[in-house]
């Protein structure tokens, strides 16, 4: 694809997405939210009440790097001007409508935003390490719809907003007191994000890489892009831009071998078929035997998990930095399909870690409550056009 085309084809993706738009940073009662801002958004709202350009910095410190909300927390500013900062700003978080923990730890939020919308943010700890990953979503509902995908029967509702998507990890890290302690001692467990929750990623680009490029700024929460993981169905044009601009970790939702099966169980695929997705991983610029690419692939019992098609899959990636991440599937109320059996999960596994690719079988994590890959739903629904 010429970069004429994949230009136009950028804009046409950005111009469909666009009346799904989260709603605007401003409250009600006209306060601005400080959460979402870039650095140079945040020192211009400052400016506009006549802050000095240091402020930003010391305030994205504190909303950052302290988890501060509250701007009387912050001490190294004076209280007349704490209080002038009240009056025009707050530091916004999703409202946690449910918490639930799953009997393994995992433990699932549903986020109500301040439109009432709703999504689901899993965090998932590592069961040897002291650590764990925030499964983050980034749109309300979904336009794809994956046949094995609990989101993908729901609508897409609204993008998320980059508030909205930091917010849901700093909620996150709020529910487990991880921030760092006065004594400077620096949040352990939740320290990898994956963009895994509900929606695809790659058809809100602009929120998506504005939450990331906060989460890595190195003066506030400062993850590596080394912890983040963006999962995409295949968004192709995207990936390229993904890769040079955020540098953060691929994972792509493979699940089939051939046009014919990948067209029906992810749809996408009719846009961008198999071989014009793995020609965007070949080239995907972060890719290299330290940082794999990961292939996800869903088990469902006697559709795709036939070892032929485990030798099909490595000869399709052969030649890629890559891993095999086998997802047993994960059933919903109504989901039309089964899981394979362990048996037919160890042989596929088997036959592509004999070609060189680790292929790890992704435990199910939280399915007691829903909180599993593919088991995200939320009642949101879009607003009549007429309301
Ligand atoms: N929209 C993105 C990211 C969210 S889904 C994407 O599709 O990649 C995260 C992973 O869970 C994807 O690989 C998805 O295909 C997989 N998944 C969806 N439904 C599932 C289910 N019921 N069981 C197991 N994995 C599922
Ligand atoms: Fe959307 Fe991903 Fe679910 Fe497909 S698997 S419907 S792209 S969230």
């Amino acid at each position: 694809m010429s970069d004429l085309l994949s230009e136009a084809e950028r804009q046409r993706i950005l111009a469909k997405t666009a009346r799904f738009a989260p709603p605007p940073a401003r409250l009600a009662d006209g306060r601005r939210d400080l959460v979402g801002l870039s650095r140079a958004e945040m020192a211009a709202a400052l400016a506009e009440i006549g802050e000095a350009p240091f402020r930003a910095k010391q305030i994205w410190h504190w909303i950052y790097h302290q988890g501060a909300t509250d701007f009387a927390r912050m001490s190294t500013i004076a209280k007349p001007t704490q209080a002038r900062l009240a009056e025009h700003f707050v530091v916004g978080r999703p409202a946690a409508a449910v918490v639930q923990t799953s009997a393994d730890e995992t433990r699932k939020f549903l986020f109500r935003f301040r439109d009432g919308q709703e999504a689901e943010t899993v965090y998932i700890p590592d069961r040897q390490e002291d650590r764990g990953a925030v499964c983050i979503s980034s749109q309300v509902g979904c336009t794809l719809s994956c046949r094995f995908c609990h989101t993908g029967t729901q609508n897409l509702v609204r993008n998320l907003g980059a508030a909205e998507i930091v917010g849901q990890f700093m909620a996150a890290r709020d529910s487990y007191g991880e921030w760092p302690s006065p004594k400077g001692e620096t949040p352990r467990l939740l320290s990898t994000i994956v963009l895994m929750g509900m929606g695809e990623p790659l058809y809100n680009y602009d929120n998506v890489a504005k939450a990331m490029q906060i989460v890595m700024d190195h003066e506030g929460i400062a993850l590596s892009r080394r912890r983040i993981t963006l999962s995409t169905s295949g968004v192709v044009p995207m990936m390229d831009r993904a890769g040079s601009e955020l540098g953060v970790n691929l994972a792509v939702s493979l699940h089939a071998v051939t046009d014919a099966l990948r067209d029906e169980i992810v749809p996408l695929n009719r846009k961008y078929p198999i071989a014009e997705l793995i020609a965007a991983c070949r080239r995907y610029p972060p890719a290299s035997n330290a940082r794999r690419i990961t292939f996800e692939y869903v088990m469902l019992k006697g559709i795709n998990d036939s070892e032929a098609e485990a030798r099909a899959l490595v000869r399709l990636i052969a030649g890629i930095p890559a891993k095999v991440n086998l997802i047993p599937f994960n059933p919903w109320p109504g989901s039309p399909y089964e899981t394979s059996t362990p048996r037919a999960i160890a042989r596929f596994a088997d036959i592509v870690m004999q070609a060189g690719f680790s292929s790890p079988v992704r435990t199910p994590r939280g399915r007691d409550i829903l909180a599993a890959c593919g088991q995200l739903r939320t009642e949101s629904q879009r607003p009549r056009a007429s309301a």
